[in-house]
């Protein structure tokens, strides 16, 4: 047996193929001096197709998988823009007269030798970007094929020294049964990306192995606690033959419970609705038993054009999904872009903190003309289902104002174009700015609902950039100061009998449900993967026993109390399944 990192879930049964390595191999080809010109251009040429084709990986990889895990590309074309690397590359070209590939290859091994020099994982992950980046452009300035998966007719299970994002995106998960990895670990990218596909991959296999795996072998593997078995005797593939069909019985059990309502052992009802970025997701949650859309974040309609969607464009997807979700409610966020989202035919300003910067409501204030034509495709798909309209990253009472003044506007537009749409359609803001926590019995005037996004309001009580992957460890969803916050929104929609959800990804961590059930809170939104598994959370649990222990929670000092308490009571109350771990990567 061969212990690696168990770094994606679940058991692997099947035949190797092993990745040749990504290495080039090329002659130290010098050019003359007068040509200089010309190697510049062929430069700029293969950093166009490299930017093109990874345009084009994260578009496919977004549809698949999701907006969150597509960002890792953005990280790679932003190497591509990198000026300290190409400054690098350049200065090979015009100091030394070598060639483009050749300086290219000498800037990876430059930055890749300088980040593994030094003992952060964080690094680490950089210098496997750069040399994914790095090696894409080399393809296309070498014009070399690209390296072969077998056809897909046969499962496999795939051995990688190390695997890149690029090379996991293309990946057919009904082909590729599991991955071993001789680099990386839980934090890789490729990690990351596996767990999302739902693909098993055991990391860190590097001086593990007595002889190296060879294409053919066979393999049986456990992507939760990283064993691996080569070439296994008959005892160890009925053991995880049997694992792994444990495993396929838990997961069509969990499936099963999608029709089950969600009701606590005592009697308590909760509704689980699920945020969706687009119409694929919908289809995800629908199947997954979501009681409707908590929060649809508009962006994803938004992106991969060359132009904003258009009132029609928009009206058609908005009310698509009212009419699927039917009577349930479907809570439309208008535009939430500036932060970490961009938009290609949209120039947003260079800030020095985009978080604190031009965003969400403060963009759509400013550009009113896109605004309203976004408000007037929602309102036109209110008159088909139970539309909710929500509006992101309020600070003030004045932005709502606003908002609902410009949605007074074009409900008057809509009029007088003789459109119908729902007049009493429920406004609602987004709960994601400390400012609107103190503010908030003032704001519960303004509209008719809340909803909690933990997601900013971590980031900005605790003033940990959500993306910083440094300071992930200082990122508590427990945090004294976050629950305060909270639980004051919480009562004051209470108060002012207004509606309250959480649709941040706290939501899905199952170990949170004590803290809603002791707030009261009974609408929680979350990505699709999560609903079944807080919902068996919510079946095993006894509301009264768990709202004893989440009180604990509101006086303890520190996040650690929480966590532990939290994390005691969700192991005494039944089966664990999974420690909230997709709630703190979704959000670094
Ligand atoms: C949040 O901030 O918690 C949220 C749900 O919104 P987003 O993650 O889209 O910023
Ligand atoms: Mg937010």
């Amino acid at each position: 047996m061969i212990q690696g990192i168990g770094a994606a879930a679940g058991v692997a049964i099947g035949k190797a193929f092993v990745l040749p390595n990504w290495e080039w191999s090329m002659p130290d080809t010098q050019v003359n001096p007068v040509d200089l010109a010309k190697e510049f251009e062929r430069l700029y040429e293969g950093i166009r197709t490299s930017k093109d084709e990874i345009e084009f990986i994260k578009k496919e990889f977004r549809e698949v998988v999701g907006v969150e895990e597509s960002s890792i590309f953005d990280a790679h074309l932003a190497i591509l823009d990198d000026p300290v690397f190409m400054s690098e590359i350049r200065g090979i070209i015009e100091r030394q007269y070598k060639a483009a590939e050749v300086a290219v290859k000498e800037a990876i091994d430059h930055f890749v030798a300088m980040f593994d020099l030094l003992d952060d994982e964080y690094m680490k992950e950089r210098a496997v970007d750069i040399k994914d980046v790095g090696n894409r452009l080399l393809k296309h300035l070498l014009g070399a094929p690209e390296v072969t998966l077998p056809a897909d007719t046969q499962p496999y299970v795939l051995v990688a020294k190390e695997l890149s994002p690029s090379q996991l995106a293309h990946l057919n998960p009904t082909y590729v049964l599991g991955i071993l990895t001789m680099m990386g670990g839980k934090t890789s990218h490729a990690s990351i990306m596996a767990r999302a596909l739902g693909i098993p991959l055991i990391a860190g296999l590097e001086n593990k192995l007595s002889t190296p795996i060879q294409t053919g072998d066979m393999i049986v593997m456990d992507g939760e606690t990283g064993t691996v078995h080569i070439q296994p005797d008959e005892l160890t593939l009925k053991d995880y033959s049997s694992r792994r069909a444990k495993q396929q019985r838990k997961k069509e059990q969990l499936e099963l419970l999608a029709t089950v309502q969600a009701i606590t052992k005592d009697g308590v009802p909760l509704r689980l609705l699920g945020n969706i970025s687009s119409v694929k997701e919908l289809e995800l949650a629908l199947k997954y038993g979501a009681e409707g859309v908590g929060l649809f974040r508009t962006e994803f309609l938004y992106m991969d054009r060359s132009s904003f969607p258009t009132e029609d464009e928009q009206f058609e997807v908005y009310k698509h999904v009212a009419e699927k979700v039917g009577t349930s409610s479907v809570v439309i966020r208008t535009l939430d872009i500036g932060g970490d989202k961009h938009l290609d035919y949209f120039q947003l300003p260079e800030e020095q903190n985009p978080f604190l910067g031009y965003r969400a409501i403060r963009i759509s204030l400013d550009r009113t003309d896109m605004f309203k034509t976004q408000m007037a495709a929602i309102l036109r798909a209110s008159h088909y289902g139970s539309v909710k309209i929500m509006f992101p990253m309020i600070s003030s009472v004045e932005e709502v104002q606003a908002a609902k003044a410009l949605l007074a506007e074009v409900k008057a537009e809509l009029d007088a174009r003789n459109v119908p749409y729902n007049r009493e359609i429920p406004v609602g803001i987004m709960v994601e700015v400390p400012a609107a926590v103190m503010i908030v019995d003032l704001l519960a005037e303004e509209v008719d609902f809340f909803s909690i996004g933990t997601n900013d309001l971590v980031q900005y009580v605790l003033a940990v950039d959500r993306m910083n992957e440094q300071i992930a460890h200082m990122y508590h969803p427990y945090h004294p100061a976050v629950l305060r916050m909270i639980r004051m929104t919480v009562e004051a929609a209470r108060n002012a009998g207004i509606g309250v959800s959480v649709c941040g990804e706290l939501a899905a961590d199952e170990r949170s449900l004590p803290l809603w059930l002791e707030m009261g809170v009974s609408d929680l939104s979350m990505s699709p993967q999560a609903l079944l598994k807080v919902k068996h959370r919510i079946l095993n649990t006894a509301a009264a026993e768990a709202k004893e222990a989440a009180k604990a929670c509101f006086r303890y000092r520190t996040s650690e109390q929480t966590e532990e308490q939290l994390t005691a009571f969700s192991q005494r109350s039944g089966v664990t399944l999974g420690k909230g771990k997709e709630a703190k990567e979704k959000t670094s």
